[in-house]
């Protein structure tokens, strides 16, 4: 039998413990053998001054190191521009067996703005979808995606078969935290202590980072 493999993208900048709790109950409620932390890279002029894409990556290795089956996969900082998920996803399965099962995770509003995507329609050729959606989200889904939903979504998120092709919802209460709040909180001089972990703090302290400039 396959692996199976989830996928969560986000510009963790910085990672912080929504992200980290919100992966690991994914990952063990899917049985996950690995769940990849993808850190997107940014268009320069939307990159957080003083905190390099080298940075956010070294935050998340040190947040998900010995922390099973949570990993990072850095494939999307070494390319030259950020990458559009489809091709994150075609070169992922360029290393994968065949019957490798993927789960790309996306809350709810990345899902709903899903026909803005670059070659959206090709997304499910290649990984399930899984909307990450909250108990208080009561919003309907754009008609675009009513037809995609209609032939695609299962109703027991655990039945997903196969490789690639379905989608479903996993209901999840998020923790109320945010890398904005994080952000804020640093550059007012305040603690981030317990938002994120004791690793990411003793960087984020070493390093300087997200400090209000002088
Ligand atoms: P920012 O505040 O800078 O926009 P963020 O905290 O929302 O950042 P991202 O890196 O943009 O973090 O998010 C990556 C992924 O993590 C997204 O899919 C997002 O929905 C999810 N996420 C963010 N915060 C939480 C949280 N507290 N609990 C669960 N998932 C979260």
């Amino acid at each position: 039998m396959g692996k199976r493999i989830g996928l969560f993208g986000g510009t963790f900048d910085p990672v912080h413990i929504g992200h980290l709790r919100g992966a690991l109950e994914v990952a063990e409620q899917f049985g996950f053998d690995e769940l990849r932390l993808i850190p997107s890279a940014r268009p320069p002029h939307r990159d957080t001054p003083q905190v390099s894409a080298a940075q956010r990556l070294e935050m998340v290795q040190l947040a998900v190191a010995g922390v099973a089956p949570l990993v990072v996969d850095d494939r999307e900082l070494k390319r030259e521009r950020p990458s559009w998920t489809i091709e994150t996803l075609e070169s992922l399965r360029t290393e994968l067996d065949a019957d490798d099962q993927l789960f790309l995770l996306v809350g709810w509003d990345a899902f709903c703005g899903l026909p803005s995507w670059h070659r959206w329609s090709e997304l499910l050729d290649h990984c399930h979808i899984l909307v990450l959606q909250r108990p208080d989200a009561d919003s309907e889904a754009p008609e675009d995606l009513r037809d995609l939903l209609a032939a695609r979504s299962a109703v027991d998120p655990q039945s997903l078969q196969g490789p690639s092709g379905q989608i479903a919802f996993v209901w999840q209460t998020p923790l109320a935290i945010s890398a904005t709040q994080i952000r804020q909180l640093l550059g007012e001089g305040r603690s981030v202590r317990f938002l994120v972990p004791d690793a990411v703090l003793a960087y984020i302290h070493a390093h300087d980072l997200y400090r209000a400039p002088n």
